[in-house]
């Protein structure tokens, strides 16, 4: 027997999430079992563990939409006992259960091979959100990042302040918008040159174009602050847009499409094929200062899921949560 945070919905339809003691013959059905050791938290598992269940498909359910381990069983030649392995999206910790447990058992193709260069913990002090950064900076890479400042919002956020450290070792000078002032010297630290306090930004938009100002966006809000930035991009310039923490609506105008030819890239890192999330794997372990990440890592163990799944929904958690199964 091992431990799960196991989320249950009664009758009446209430859910609850307990640290709960699991079999293997609990798990659902996968080629390989993994003896996980490091999940984290995200926006989404903040919306599965809570009160209305949010994404989740099965009760009883194990949250957790990604982890790193080591293979303890393969039925699948590409992996054997030993090997390290990450895993992110594939609709783990919604539609299967997740990392929130001792063990994992998943299909080999959702997993990745540990890129040489990272441990298990920094690998999960990186997970969804730090991947998901890592795409983002890929995908204004291949249109191509204009001389400027490249702005991030959600800044202190996951995204954010993985995104703020890539792009800044790149040699991007990084524009930070946050609603948390505090985080300044924290956002500083990881790279940014530039602070842009939230209201700024997040007034609804009165002209279609503003002056040319960003590079580049990395967008974690959505909403009026996604709308407002796309009149602020600079010619020919892109906004990868990951999140809406901010909201879903997009109150924007074709303007900046039709006369700045901006570009406005979706990113969505659950879908990726294997040779894709190798390779920003593998981007990761080569852009992303090792310091710059310890410095965004709060530690937490299973039963802190509940609370922490709370404190993400209503954007207080600062950098990445690392979440140790095992402690
Ligand atoms: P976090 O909660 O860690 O960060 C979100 C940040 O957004 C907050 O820290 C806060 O930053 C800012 N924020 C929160 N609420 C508001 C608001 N109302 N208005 C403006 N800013 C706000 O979440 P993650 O970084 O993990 O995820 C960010 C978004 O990206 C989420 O929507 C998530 O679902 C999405 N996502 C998408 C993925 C994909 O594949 N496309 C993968 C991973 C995440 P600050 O305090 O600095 O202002």
């Amino acid at each position: 027997m091992f431990n799960a945070l196991v989320v249950n919905k009664n009758d009446e339809g209430k859910t609850s999430a307990a640290v709960t003691q699991i079999g293997l013959d609990d798990l659902p059905t996968g080629d390989v079992t993994v003896a996980v050791e490091y999940s984290t938290v995200n926006y989404k598992d903040g919306l599965c563990i809570g009160p209305g269940g949010g994404l989740v498909r099965n009760y009883p359910h194990v949250p957790g939409i990604d982890f790193a381990g080591t293979v303890e069983a393969s039925d699948d030649p590409r992996y054997k006992a030993g090997d390290k392995v990450v895993l992110t999206g594939w609709r783990v910790g919604e539609a299967h259960w997740g990392g929130y447990s001792q063990k994992a058992r998943v299909k080999a193709d959702w997993l990745v091979p540990l890129p040489s260069g990272l441990d298990t913990r920094q690998a999960m002090a990186v997970g969804t959100a730090g991947f998901t950064a890592m795409l983002a900076v890929m995908a204004l890479e291949d249109h191509g990042i204009k001389a400027g400042p490249v702005l991030v919002t959600g800044a202190a956020g996951g995204v954010g302040s993985v995104a703020t450290a890539i792009l800044a070792h790149l040699g991007h000078e990084v524009a930070a918008v946050t609603g948390r002032p505090e985080t300044a010297d924290y956002l500083k630290s990881l790279g940014a040159t530039q602070i842009v306090a939230r209201e700024e930004l997040n007034e609804t938009i009165k002209r279609p174009m503003e002056a040319e100002t960003w590079g580049g966006c990395v967008d974690a809000v959505g909403g009026e602050m996604l709308a407002r930035v796309l009149g602020q991009m600079q010619y020919g310039a892109s906004v990868a847009a990951v999140g809406l923490a901010g909201g879903a609506g997009l109150p924007a105008t074709v303007i900046p499409f039709l006369l700045r030819g901006v570009n406005l890239l979706g990113i969505d890192s659950v879908m990726q094929p294997y040779e894709n999330r190798l390779r920003a794997w593998e981007r990761i372990a080569k852009d992303l200062p090792m310091d710059k990440l310890e410095a965004m890592v709060h530690p937490a163990i299973l039963s802190d899921l509940p609370d922490l799944g709370r404190d993400i929904l209503k954007g207080q958690v600062k950098g990445r949560v690392v979440v140790d199964v095992n402690a």
